[in-house]
């Protein structure tokens, strides 16, 4: 089997690639790694595909895929491990922020110290300060809480898998930012970090702007939501339908009372409390509903009795 493959999702780098696939050559040769390159152009309008075709001819470790139009680093990412059959598999960013030189570092924690994902951490980072690395602390802060996962930096585009952890994986949407939880929910927990060099972008432009934060964070409430209630959702709906719906009914419950008992002046209409009871009751209604569709969406899912066998004896 080969020793390893890397993943590299792009789009319009064509400056950066050639320089990139000399340094990764270099990197190899020096360890004597079996390796492969697995280039993933993710709809590139520039002249990345025809510079990977050449990087190819010259090196046939080198190969590419070309998506039809542009789908998103997670769908690049996906592919690129569905074809991966190195035993470690390395994914980095084609802008050159990400160093080869991390390599042979990342595949001794996977082969030696047994990890099942190692993920990189941009300590010293050289990006904006003000657009990338304060939200990116806050966004690291929230996926850590969120995750009980202690990385400092989930996003980093340098990473290194075992072969099986890919294979168990799905990335899709912008869930490449979560993939260290997507492999924990997998039940892959063994999961490092390793520190790695940073570098300037040399060439191009940051295909990512501000919105990734919104995105982001959005994705992590979607994350955290379907990995504790995705098969579920009852449990978490239904429970908060309930009580709301009896708190308004234990409202409604006083006034009534209190309107036959004293049987006063006032309308029941017109105290505050009357219309608190019933928000309270309609929107316990919603939430026990919203529970009730998710229940009968989950029961429809293919994916409801989908589960990894880690291993078998005995058949
Ligand atoms: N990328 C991609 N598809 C996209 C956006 C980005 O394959 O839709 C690639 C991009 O070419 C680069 C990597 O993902 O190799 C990281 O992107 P970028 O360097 O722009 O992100 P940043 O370093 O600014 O966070
Ligand atoms: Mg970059």
């Amino acid at each position: 089997m080969m020793d390893i493959s890397v993943v590299i999702p792009l789009l319009n780098e064509e400056e950066s690639l050639p320089e990139l696939s000399a340094w990764i050559i270099s990197v190899m040769e020096a360890n004597q790694f079996q390796y492969e390159v697995i280039f993933v152009d993710d709809g590139s309008r520039d002249n990345s595909w025809q510079i990977i075709e050449q990087i190819n001819q010259k090196n046939a470790n080198f190969k590419g895929i070309r998506f039809q139009r542009n789908y998103g680093k997670s769908a690049a990412l996906n592919e690129g491990f569905r074809i991966a059959s190195g035993n470690v598999v390395i994914t980095m960013d084609a802008d050159m922020q990400d160093s080869p030189d991390e390599i042979p570092g990342l595949y001794n924690m996977i082969i030696e110290e047994g990890y099942d994902m190692v993920s990189g951490w941009k300590k010293v980072r050289y990006d904006n300060t003000l657009t990338k690395n304060i939200p990116s602390k806050i966004f690291n802060g929230a996926a850590r809480y969120a995750s009980k996962i202690q990385l400092h930096d989930f996003n980093c585009g340098l990473k290194a898998y075992k072969h099986k952890v890919v294979k168990c994986i799905e990335v899709y949407g912008e869930m490449h930012r979560y993939i260290p939880v997507i492999a924990k929910w997998a039940g892959f927990s063994k999961i490092g970090e390793k520190v790695v060099e940073h570098r300037k972008r040399k060439y191009g432009i940051t295909k990512f702007g501000w919105d990734r934060f919104v995105n982001g964070f959005l994705d992590l409430a979607t994350i955290t939501f379907i990995s504790r209630f995705g098969k579920k959702p009852m449990h978490l709906f239904g429970l908060y339908g309930t009580i709301f719906f009896i708190i308004g009914f234990a409202i409604s419950f006083y006034l009534i009372g209190e309107k036959i008992i004293y049987g006063n002046d006032f309308g029941l209409t017109n105290k505050p409390a009357f219309y608190i009871a019933m928000s309270v009751m309609i929107i316990g209604v919603q939430l026990f509903l919203a529970g009730f569709v998710g229940e009968l969406v989950a029961r429809n899912s293919t994916e409801r009795n989908n589960y990894l066998i880690e291993s078998k004896t005995g058949f």
